[in-house]
């Protein structure tokens, strides 16, 4: 029993859980579904009685073989992924990790992720360490005050009551990194781990007596303090993160990391303490191939196109911190300028954990298509001489990890419909009954019973709430009837940062009241959120939607639920029958609680943003049209606003309540299946980890194996490349260009480019001149542009001449530019540098851009 409690496996593993709470039901609720705190409750008599329950010792040994088996089987990445470059392990750093609420180490969307992200490792068989920060607190417990305002409070945690080891050398002694900190300060801290199925988490934490009163405060609070306190934290989390590692190689035997994922910037600093390693390491590197060596082993994940949302340090602190990290050959400036915002627009004060990030990464990536594309116009000055589009940020749409967050009972309904031997993940079981799926009814049943399940559990939480806001239990008796189970439910919950919109639906509290009590299509909303506690923006958005929530004859249809947390969600998405999402596009990077929504049959009504832009079908739920264009912020709520009753009022109330003489929903259901067939496959963690192993990690790893062998003689040369073009380049000059093509040129004509490029040091082999040919705007710039190579064909007084020929592929008005950029087959790509030169448009020159003919 100990075994199987401490592996966070139960929390996704039904029978695990069914079988604790079958030990004692009642305790099982006290302590809040934690396996650790049960056998820690269950009095020592009941335990020997359990023991000698032939039943109970049989489940428990059936339970262990199982955990046993799933820890040690082949699965996808050891039998059906192939790869000569397989990462041998990678490192997975993140501010937070939501594994589940009886560890409450997240905040929101970023550390759930993460959590999902582990977990789908697991159940994959990746070979992911995860790293990250044990906090005393973790994020914060909200409640409400009588008036309806945030109250937060910080429980402490006790690691020794989690499922969590201390990590300790071979002779017992706990192991320890530490980091230095200014004014000759060190911090310590110990190294918890634990195991998400097969995936090892190491979580510091700077608890620790050797340590002095304030840097045992380090890892107090995830979020919390001030800039020297999120620094600290970050120093622990980068560089002691890199050297949690190495202590857990050398105690366990796990191999090195080949890859170093950065979940966001608050991690960047690993890249410092790597680049130390090799430089104080037997190879003694210089700063420049140091650098290159650590960029070839990591990726940066970006997760928001939020300015908010990224870190970013005063200079003046971040000088004082780096300073204090000794390295022979490297100044604390040169450190500096690695995150300085050294670009036009950029703010030269400041030093920006995700420009650093970048900076320090061989790929990057953002969460979901179109924040992919934010991100490329975001960070478009890291890359100056290219155009957006071209700019080397990709992205990988995020996914939720279906066995956490499917509901038990509908997991349940699925393996009773599933074929032997379908995957879950395909979602057949719900395609129609007339080919052989799951019946309305009993689909609808399921729904029924989720959205019961919900109702019930959001009177609870109501009446507790009261109860800290200070009624008194007599005054309470309507708590036990607000809401309805059989009325339409949208649910809202979600942290509360202003460009999320927590109170958009407030904007015509009228209209929203009529919505509400319809006595024809009535509605209900379930709302949750936390706000940042020095937010006060947001903390006042909370209070206005509670002070609503409290009206007499709106309480019965609205309610706002405190708290939330996975265990709240994991009741109240399956629950909903709508699910709300209406930020700011294009502020939401992906979102993934209308993905945990989708996979429960609950239908999304959603503006286009994050996963939704690209996920939409037209017939998987709604889209509340933006007003994106619309300057005036108070307009632009109004409109969107409007959709969002339009479309409660005129198409989601009506189609809910359009039943057929059983009861039943037809058109409803009709949605409920097309949005968990189609979206149920696509929005699985297991798809985002399979795309980040085969297109980021694999990558990732064959290029740091090149340039971390033995000698580093790939990553010296790179680096003596980049800085032997960095000095040439402005010696390079496109010279005359010109183009030949029939007078009335049709698609299959070829075109003949020549140029002449004058390279001063360089050499043809350090460079590729390129034919950039592609649609004119009217603007008279290149868009919808392919990219082709030209050939050196010889060179003539100083002077190299370039030669290509294309077949058009297309009609219309085309034109083209030369250009000139690096190449080195060491390089990801050939805009990694920023590097480009353009053939200058001279304005009596038609040459540099030719219009063909139609
Ligand atoms: C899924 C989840 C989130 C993230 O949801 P978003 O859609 O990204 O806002 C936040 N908090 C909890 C408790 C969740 O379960």
């Amino acid at each position: 029993m100990a075994a199987l409690s401490q592996n966070l496996r139960w929390s996704w593993h039904r029978q695990t859980r069914d079988f604790f709470a079958s030990l004692d039901p009642k305790v099982w609720d006290e302590v809040g579904h934690d396996p650790v705190a049960l056998l820690g409750s269950i009095p020592t008599e009941k335990l020997a009685e359990l023991s000698a329950n032939a039943d109970v010792v049989r489940q428990a040994a059936d339970l262990e073989r199982e955990l046993n088996d799933y820890l040690t089987k082949p699965l996808w990445f050891q039998s059906d992924f192939h790869s000569p470059d397989k990462p041998s392990a990678i490192a997975y750093f993140s501010a937070e990790f939501g594994i589940t609420a009886v560890m409450p180490q997240y905040s929101g969307g970023l550390g759930i992720l993460a959590g999902d992200h582990l977990k789908s490792a697991s159940d994959l068989g990746v070979p992911i360490i995860g790293v990250g920060l044990l906090y005393q607190s973790g994020y914060f417990r909200q409640s409400l005050t009588r008036e309806g305002w945030q109250r937060e409070s910080y429980p402490v945690i006790d690691p020794d009551n989690m499922p969590l080891t201390l990590l300790r050398n071979h002779d017992g002694t706990p192991a320890y990194v530490s980091v230095p900190l200014p004014d000759h300060r060190t911090l310590n801290a110990q190294i918890w781990v634990a195991h998400v199925g097969r995936v090892p988490l190491l979580l510091m934490d700077s608890d620790v007596t050797i340590n002095d009163t304030a840097t045992r405060q380090v890892t107090d609070r995830l979020y919390g303090g001030s800039s020297e306190h999120r620094v600290e934290q970050e120093f622990l989390l980068g560089m002691g993160g890199v050297k949690a590692l190495r202590l857990y190689s050398q105690i366990t035997g796990a191999p090195t990391p080949e890859v170093y994922h950065c979940n966001e910037g608050h991690a960047g600093f690993l890249a410092v303490e790597r680049i130390r390693e090799l430089m104080c390491g037997d190879e003694r590197l210089d700063f420049g191939a140091a650098i290159e060596a650590v960029r070839s082993g990591t990726l940066f994940t970006t997760h928001t196109p939020v300015p908010a949302g990224i870190d970013r340090f005063d200079r003046g602190l971040a000088h004082r911190y780096l300073s204090a990290i000794e390295i022979p050959g490297v100044s604390t400036e040169q450190l500096l300028d690695l995150g300085a915002e050294n670009y036009p627009g950029g703010e030269p004060n400041l030093f920006n954990m995700a420009v650093f990030g970048l900076r320090m990464a061989r790929k990057a990536n953002g969460v979901a298509k179109l924040h992919g594309k934010v991100s490329r116009r975001m960070f478009q000055q890291l890359w100056p001489g290219f155009d957006v589009t071209e700019v080397p940020i990709t992205s990988i749409t995020n996914g939720v990890h279906g066995p956490t967050w499917t509901d038990g009972r509908l997991a349940d309904l699925a393996r009773e419909h599933q074929n032997p031997g379908e995957h879950v993940n395909t979602y057949r079981w719900v395609r129609p009954a007339s080919e052989g799926g799951i019946s309305d009814e009993d689909l609808w049943k399921m729904r029924c019973d989720l959205r019961r399940q919900l109702v019930e559990d959001a009177r609870r939480r109501v009446r507790e709430s009261w109860l800290e806001r200070g009624a008194s239990p007599a005054e309470l008796g309507w708590c036990d009837s607000i809401l309805d189970p059989n009325r339409l439910t949208i649910g809202f919950a979600r942290r509360v940062p202003t460009y999320k919109r927590l109170t958009l639906m407030l904007n015509d509290p009228d209209r929203l009241a009529r919505i509400l009590t319809d006595p024809k299509h009535p509605v209900q909303i379930i709302v949750a959120g936390k706000s940042h506690p020095d937010d006060e923006q947001g903390v006042s958005l909370i209070q206005q939607l509670v002070h609503f929530a409290d009206q007499h004859g709106i309480r019965d249809h609205i309610a706002f639920l405190p708290n939330y947390d996975m265990d709240m969600a994991q009741t109240l998405m399956p629950g909903v029958d709508v699910w709300l999402n209406n930020p700011l596009r294009p502020l939401e990077a992906s979102g993934t609680s209308g993905m945990k929504c989708a996979i429960n049959g609950a239908l999304n009504l959603s503006i286009s943003d994050g996963w939704w832009d690209e996920m939409y079908d037209g017939r998987n739920g709604w889209v509340i049209p933006t007003a994106e264009g619309v300057d005036d912020p108070v307009r632009r709520d109004q409109i969107e606003a409007a959709g969002l009753y339009d479309l409660i009022e005129q198409s989601i109330a009506p189609r809910f309540y359009d039943r057929d003489e059983t009861g039943i929903p037809r058109h409803w259901m009709e949605m409920v299946r097309h949005t968990m067939s189609t979206l149920g496959p696509h929005v699985q963690a297991q798809r985002m980890v399979s795309e980040y192993v085969e297109q980021l990690y694999t990558p990732v790893a064959a290029a740091s194996r090149r340039l971390n062998a033995l000698g580093h003689g790939d990553a010296r040369s790179l680096s003596d490349y980049k800085a032997r073009v960095r000095s040439g380049w402005n010696q390079i000059a496109v010279g005359h260009v010109v183009s030949k093509v029939g007078d009335v040129a049709t698609v299959g004509d070829n075109v003949t480019f020549h140029a002449d490029i004058r390279l001063g040091n360089l050499r043809p082999e350090d460079v590729e001149v390129q034919v950039v040919f592609g649609r004119v705007t009217p603007d008279d710039s290149i868009s919808k542009f392919d990219v082709y190579a030209m050939n050196c064909i010889g060179e003539e007084n100083g002077m190299f001449k370039y030669e290509l020929t294309r077949a058009l592929t297309q009609a219309g008005p085309y034109g083209y530019q030369v250009r000139v950029v690096p190449r080195n087959d060491m390089m990801d790509c050939y805009t990694e540098l920023g590097l480009a030169t353009n053939a200058e448009r001279a304005a009596d020159s038609p040459d540099l851009h030719y219009n063909f003919g139609s």
